[in-house]
């Protein structure tokens, strides 16, 4: 081993125990799914975790042409995200903006060298605007229908009452927003 290739190992080393130490504590199942839904004034805001095991079915950069679709189709499913999160019509909710964070994908950061990483996750956050967030009563989640390989969704729901949490197990899609 030459002299560089020490530095990029003593460099990688630092960014795997980062990234571990970042992740401590956070639970990686795969199938199973963690959603923040917050109610706030006009708002909703929506917070996706997954093992991107669930979502495109590998957790590393994609490698056949195969995988590369596979990326693509669900980046567009993510982003179309007024069938996964349908809010009721009388809230006037308007998608206002998606962040997709999955470094190993090259989504929301540089890609993440793949040895360095054993699992991955999808970190997405998704925002609403609403005319009266107070009459979305529930929400109806399409989230089992465009990734088949979740079973389990743990939700958790912040609004002006205080908090509900649920576990949603397939084929089971609608989240009371209000107790
Ligand atoms: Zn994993």
């Amino acid at each position: 081993m030459n002299r560089s290739d020490c530095g990029q190992l003593a460099l990688s080393l630092a960014l795997a125990t980062a990234l571990t130490t970042a992740d401590a504590g956070k639970a990686h199942e795969h199938g199973v799914a963690k959603l923040d839904i917050a109610l706030a004034g006009s708002g909703i805001v929506v917070l996706l975790d997954t093992p991107l095991d669930s979502i495109v079915g590998f957790e590393r950069a994609p490698r056949s042409d195969a995988e590369k679709t596979r990326v693509v189709a669900a980046e567009a499913r993510l982003r179309d995200a007024t069938q996964l999160f349908q809010l009721d019509t009388s809230a006037g909710c308007t998608l206002a903006k998606v962040v997709l964070k999955a470094p190993v994908l090259g989504w929301g950061g540089a890609a993440v060298p793949e040895k360095d990483t054993g699992h991955a996750d999808l970190d997405a956050s998704f925002e609403f605007q609403c005319r009266d967030a107070s009459r979305a009563g529930a929400m109806q989640l399409g989230l089992f229908d465009a990734f088949p390989a979740l079973s389990r969704i743990n939700v958790q729901v912040a609004g002006p009452k205080g908090q509900v949490q649920a576990v949603l197990r397939k084929p089971a899609s609608r989240v009371k927003l209000t107790r």
